[in-house]
């Protein structure tokens, strides 16, 4: 059984029991299999939820085509008016629903508020984007022409998400998407179904206080087979996926060969330099936090360390005590710095790469292990870990979604910018240094080569305003902020002619 304050923040959102967990806007239906969420937290099951059939999918995607053409008609600033309320509204339930992500994903309490502030965030950049979705004009080459582009809407936006940020980058997507006049079909982590619920269940108010028809967002907790059919529907105009490369390369490849649109938010294999001239006390705090904060499991979380050799002992001296001093726990619990991982099989993959880390001819320097006992009773807790290792290693070279730490050393910058480039994920990366000259050159053309570049700032956790995403096998894609909203429309050109003539273009002569 959850807690008294668990029930009452369940109560509060509108969770029950047995839930159904398909929605376009108005009652909740579904006829699919029933699942358990448990919370990694205690390993309590929080309730129950039924998933999505595929009869269900079909029907959710009939809905959303009808909306849709309503939905693009109604001016963006109108349509911006909606995701201000639903601003609004998140603001008054952030309490209950950080408190549900903090405990059905297992991240810190301060973290789930966190991922509910970048939700009211990006409602806040979205609403002023709703009256600023400008095309240009050009000059025509021909007389008494005009020419200028603009952005139409696209229809039906499929959001797949992944487990550890069960709320926000759904907000990412869905606020850019409504304000653009598209329709979301959202297809959550079935790891953490209750809070793709509750956050429907808020949107909904805001809808039907509207008058607003249904299939504008739709909601289907399922399996990764509602998940594929998404992928393959050519109703789908844009897919939104955040997850694994594995998951994402078959995803990417389906997409295109059905000629859809995608925007591909996959793995990361995030590094730090620290260089001889960083602020010591600085690198500590960006790399433990990087590395263990969400227990290891962010796309941005700091997986790989590489020191300059003469700073290096004094680092590794530093982070071994830091680590030890780490709190290890119920993530509700504010005291605790490190809290579970999603569930056993996210275990098993963290014991199986601390040892072939060890095969491999990695050393750890700070030991990992599962823990045990009362206070880590859903058996979800490890120990967050350190291994000496060689960059080319196949474990450092993959992403485990886990607090393992690997550290390395260099001597020249240009050797370090090559190890740092030298896996083949591209999302997030850090160099800590108080030289102008190392600072630029990481951001130079032949610096990094990742989608998020820092300097004396680490790699994980990033603000609305840019644009989020990465290369190479991170998949390209861009969320959030910026000028990202262009992924979520289409683009027109449009030639005006306002003469008597028909003059071709490049002067071509075709006499009738
Ligand atoms: P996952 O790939 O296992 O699952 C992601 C989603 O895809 C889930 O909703 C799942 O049900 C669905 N899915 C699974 N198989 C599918 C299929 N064949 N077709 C369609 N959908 C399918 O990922 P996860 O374990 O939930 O999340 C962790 C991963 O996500 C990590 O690799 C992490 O780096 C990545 N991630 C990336 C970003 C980013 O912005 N780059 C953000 C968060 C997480």
């Amino acid at each position: 059984q959850p807690s008294e304050t668990i029930k009452n923040v369940l109560k509060n959102l509108g969770i029950e029991p047995e839930n159904l967990g398909v929605s376009t806007g108005g009652d909740f239906f579904a006829s699919g299999e029933e699942i358990t969420s448990y919370s990694p937290v205690d390993g309590v099951a929080i309730a129950r939820i039924r998933t999505a059939s595929m009869e269900n999918y079909q029907e959710v995607m009939e809905k959303a085509r009808e909306a849709f053409l309503e939905f693009r008609m109604m001016p963006a600033p109108k349509r911006g008016e909606l995701v201000r309320q639903f601003g609004l509204k998140l603001r008054q339930k952030k309490q209950d629903l950080g408190t549900l992500v903090s405990y059905e994903m297992g991240k810190s309490l301060q973290e789930g508020l966190g991922e509910v502030q970048e939700m009211i965030d990006i409602c806040d950049f979205a609403v002023g984007l709703s009256r600023q979705l400008h095309g240009f004009t050009m000059h025509s080459e021909r007389p008494l022409h005009r020419m200028y582009e603009q952005y139409h809407p696209l229809g039906v936006v499929g959001i797949i998400s992944a487990f550890n940020f069960p709320v926000a980058v759904w907000s990412w997507n869905t606020a850019l998407a409504w304000i653009c006049g598209n329709v979301t079909v959202w297809k959550p982590s079935e790891k953490v179904g209750l809070c793709a619920l509750a956050c429907q269940r808020i949107i909904q108010e805001v809808l039907s206080e509207n008058n607003m028809p249904e299939g504008i967002s739709s909601v289907l907790v399922a399996g990764h087979e509602v998940g594929a059919a998404l992928v393959e529907d050519p109703r789908c105009a844009l897919l939104s996926f955040t997850g694994s490369t594995r998951v994402g390369r078959e995803v990417g490849m389906k997409v295109a060969g059905r000629f859809g649109k995608s925007i591909l938010e996959l793995g990361g294999n995030n590094a730090i330099i620290i260089s001889n001239q960083a602020d010591i006390d600085m690198a500590i705090i960006g790399a433990v936090f990087g590395a263990v904060g969400t227990c290891g499991q962010r796309c941005t979380s700091t997986r790989r360390l590489i020191i300059h050799q003469d700073v290096y002992d004094q680092v590794i001296e530093r982070l071994v005590k830091a680590y030890g001093q780490l709190k290890i726990g119920d993530p509700l619990d504010e005291s605790n710095h490190v809290g579970p991982l999603i569930d056993t099989d996210a275990v098993a993959q963290y014991t199986k790469a601390i040892e072939a880390c060890k095969a491999q001819g990695g050393e750890f320097i700070v030991e990992g292990g599962v823990l045990s006992g009362e206070k880590y009773s859903s058996g979800c807790y490890v120990k967050p870990c350190i291994a000496k290792v060689e960059n080319h290693m196949e474990i450092v070279q993959h992403e485990t979604f886990a607090p393992i730490l690997y550290v390395m050393k260099y001597s020249e910058l240009s050797e370090a910018i090559a190890m740092h480039n030298d896996v083949p994920q591209g999302l997030s990366s850090a160099i800590m240094t108080q030289n102008l000259r190392e600072a630029e050159l990481f951001l130079s053309h032949k610096g990094s080569d990742c989608g998020i570049a820092n300097v004396n700032i680490g790699t994980s956790g990033a603000e609305i305003g840019g644009a989020f995403g990465g290369e190479k096998e991170t998949g390209g894609g861009r969320e959030s902020g910026s000028d990202v909203w262009k992924y979520y429309m289409r683009r027109q050109t449009n030639t005006i002619n306002y003469s008597p003539e028909l003059p071709l273009a490049q002067g071509i002569k075709f006499d009738l």
